[in-house]
């Protein structure tokens, strides 16, 4: 039997997994508890749970559990040889040695950084400055690519501000309708649903747990999201629910959006969505008659090569209909990762410096430069996207070492074969995790890291709240935070100053980066956050009460007033034909998380979702000859996969879906881009359907 590690009673913290950051309690373990197991109960006072967890939650101490996780490094003697613990000094001299032999064979962009949306706002923050400062490399992204950036430019573009719900959470509580596109709460964060009383709208191809809770579901083909924004824009100009006053008053380019619609008659809009009119024409009613109503995006939406339009669509609907900016109603995307919100607004993305500043923009480096330290001059310019990063790995023209942290690439990348065929061409391969992922299981060097209840750091959760979560537990002897990694490695670089392994002195220089930013965390402390269960950013003072509503008053764009954005449908970038004749959608369940490294290590969820599944129409699986729980495959231009299948009535004739948590649907997925956000077309690929063994 493992022995547990010490801990403190009842230490208040957050949970490990999704962007709900649910407050929890872990106790157990010493004192009068002393040799019981660690145990979590929900806290009641931070309100997005407010005493509620999944069953992620319940089970997240058995991640604590030793017998889970990695405690020593590893590393391999030759790319064949296998990993065979190390020490640390020996890792992280193999690490620092073969990062300055490649730089200098090479130059400073043959290495590169792969971040991720669940490390804590100071990792992701100190990433970025440990790639632009220590490494002084420009090749820097993160998978957060591959989840939050079409809403991101959208809302950007539409708002001046990129924050996921730009009003509390318990809003949603007061709005009479809520249509959700794209966003399967009731399967990937259960307690999201106790804020939504109202008439609840679902946009979704498929009949989710989420949508068999809705008044009304639009049972929308997958890739044409957007066409069903344009005819209900079309819909709400022609049938009278545009709010004319808030218009004028509080936005700009009516005009030209409306033009973008004329064509987008009801009928036009059901031939590509195959949503009935009659259907849309509730779903605008619902809407445009409500007191109080919220439009909320989810990845379904945004994970498109024309993502960024499709969300910009969704809020040109809001707009017309007068709702953000307005208290209790609104647009809103749904984060998805743990700190998908903090993950992005640190500079750990090709393209940002911390604060949400453009990397590109002078002022922004001038300011971050001080900060820092260095010349302005001296940081490098915007990387290569995600995907790009990835598929650049190893050829000649890109970099030839990648260093991971709290990513698993090789199952939730797009073309995830190709990736991983990308991996094993590097010189180097380091991941940073806690457990032995499929990315890990690859590298060259594995650096075992503490998580979540073994630390201190900042989060900040769907609503912008930037929330503290406590160490709990003492972590395991042999393994060391991603800050003291990273300080470790910047130290072997020459760069012994300026990369501390402390959170909360990491935090304050966040803070001072961060400054005059649109994410300014200048006035967030970690007593502030304690105090208050958390703080809305930006919060630019101590003395700022912070901003749970920052559209209120005016939008933080240059005339403070909301953009419409003219936007038109476009096929999907690769649509069925006789040889992949069916749509394949890809998303969750209830009892994982992401790529599954966490939760399919955690024995209870497994024992719930052992495996993936392919869903599939009852007919079709008897034109097949496939029963429930006969072995499908499924292949694409990419690559194929096998599962059992899940027979329904549900789901469209033309559409299956398989879960991503596991190797196998990302074989399948298209890498196809969206040219603004470079986000991959996850949610929707061609495929051929077939029963396995071929009879
Ligand atoms: Fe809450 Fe999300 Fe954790 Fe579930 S996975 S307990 S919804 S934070």
């Amino acid at each position: 039997a493992s022995v547990m590690p010490p801990v403190h009673l009842g230490e208040a913290t957050h949970c490990p997994y999704c962007a709900l950051q649910c407050g929890m309690y872990v106790s157990g373990g010493v004192g009068k508890a002393a040799g019981t197991a660690l145990t979590v109960t929900p806290r009641h006072d931070i309100p997005a749970n407010a005493g509620g967890l999944c069953q992620k939650g319940w089970t997240a101490a058995e991640l604590l559990n030793p017998g889970v996780r990695l405690t020593t490094p590893l590393a391999r003697a030759g790319r064949t040889s296998p990993l065979e613990p190390v020490s640390w000094d020996e890792a992280l001299d193999r690490v620092a040695g073969a990062v300055r032999d490649l730089q200098a064979a090479h130059g400073r962009d043959a290495v590169a950084v792969f971040g991720g949306g669940g490390l804590t706002n100071e990792k992701a923050y100190q990433l970025g400055k440990f790639a632009r400062v220590a490494l002084r490399t420009s090749q820097i992204d993160y998978n957060g690519r591959f989840c939050m950036s079409s809403a991101a430019a959208a809302t950007n573009r539409a708002f001046g501000m990129d924050r996921g719900l730009p009003f509390p959470i318990t809003d949603i509580a007061g709005a009479d309708a809520v249509m959700m596109v794209g966003g399967n709460v009731a399967e990937t964060m259960p307690p999201f649903l106790r804020h939504v009383p109202g008439t609840l709208i679902v946009v979704d191809p498929r009949e989710t747990r989420t949508a068999r809770q809705a008044a009304l579901h639009l049972k929308v083909t997958p890739g044409t999201d957007l066409a069903l924004a344009l005819g209900m824009l079309h819909i709400a100009i022609t049938e009278g629910y545009a709010d004319q006053d808030y218009i004028a008053a509080r936005t700009t380019g009516f005009q030209a959006a409306r033009e973008s619609v004329a064509a987008w008659w009801p009928e036009r809009a059901e031939r590509v969505t195959g949503v009935p009119v009659a259907a849309m024409r509730q779903a605008v009613r619902l809407l445009g008659t409500a007191g109080k109503a919220m439009i909320l995006t989810g990845r379904g939406a945004e994970q498109h090569s024309k993502g960024v339009d499709t969300v910009s669509a969704f809020i040109n609907l809001a707009l017309a209909l007068g709702l953000p900016g307005r208290e209790g109603s609104g647009y809103g995307c749904v984060t998805g990762q743990g700190n998908g919100q903090g993950g992005r607004e640190h500079g750990q993305k090709a393209d940002q410096l911390p604060g949400y500043r453009k990397i590109d923009d002078p002022a922004g480096r001038a300011h971050v430069a001080a900060v820092w330290g260095v010349d302005p001059g001296e940081l490098p310019g915007p990387g290569r996207s995600a995907y790009e990063l990835l598929d650049a790995l190893g050829t000649d023209a890109g970099p030839k070492a990648l260093l991971v942290f709290g990513s698993n690439p090789v199952v939730s990348a797009p073309r995830a074969t190709h990736v991983a065929e990308r991996l094993a061409a590097l010189d180097l391969l380091v991941v940073s995790d806690f457990v032995l992922s499929e990315t890990a299981a690859m590298a060259d060097v594995v650096l075992p890291t503490t998580q979540w209840a073994e630390e201190h750091g900042t989060m900040t959760n769907l609503e912008g709240r930037v929330l503290l979560r406590r160490q709990a537990v003492t972590p395991p002897d042999g393994v060391r935070s991603d800050l003291a990694i990273v300080s470790a490695l910047a130290a072997r670089l020459g760069r012994r100053e300026g990369f501390s392994d402390d959170p909360r002195t990491v935090f304050d220089e966040l803070r001072r980066a961060s400054a005059g930013g649109v994410a300014d965390y200048a006035g967030i402390t970690y007593e502030r956050i304690a105090r208050e269960t958390g703080v809305f950013w930006p919060a630019p003072s101590e003395d700022h009460p912070g901003t749970p509503r920052p559209f209120l008053d005016r939008f933080p764009t240059p005339d403070g007033r909301a953009r419409f954005t003219p936007v038109d449908h476009r096929p999907v970038a690769e649509d069925v034909d006789d040889d992949y004749p069916y749509y394949l959608t890809t998303g969750r369940v209830l009892a994982h998380y992401q790529s599954g490294a966490q939760t399919r290590r955690v024995p209870a969820l497994n024992d719930a979702a052992p495996s993936a599944y392919v869903e599939l129409h009852a007919d079709l699986a008897e034109r097949l000859g496939v029963g429930p729980g006969d072995m499908v495959r499924l292949t694409s231009r990419r690559g194929t996969t096998e599962a059992p299948a899940r027979v329904n009535r549900s789901i469209r004739h033309d559409t299956v879906f398989m879960p991503f948590h596991w190797e196998g649907a990302n074989r399948l997925t298209n890498p196809a881009l969206d040219p603004t956000s470079r986000m991959p077309e996850f949610k929707v690929c061609a495929v051929r359907v077939e029963r396995s063994g071929g009879g």
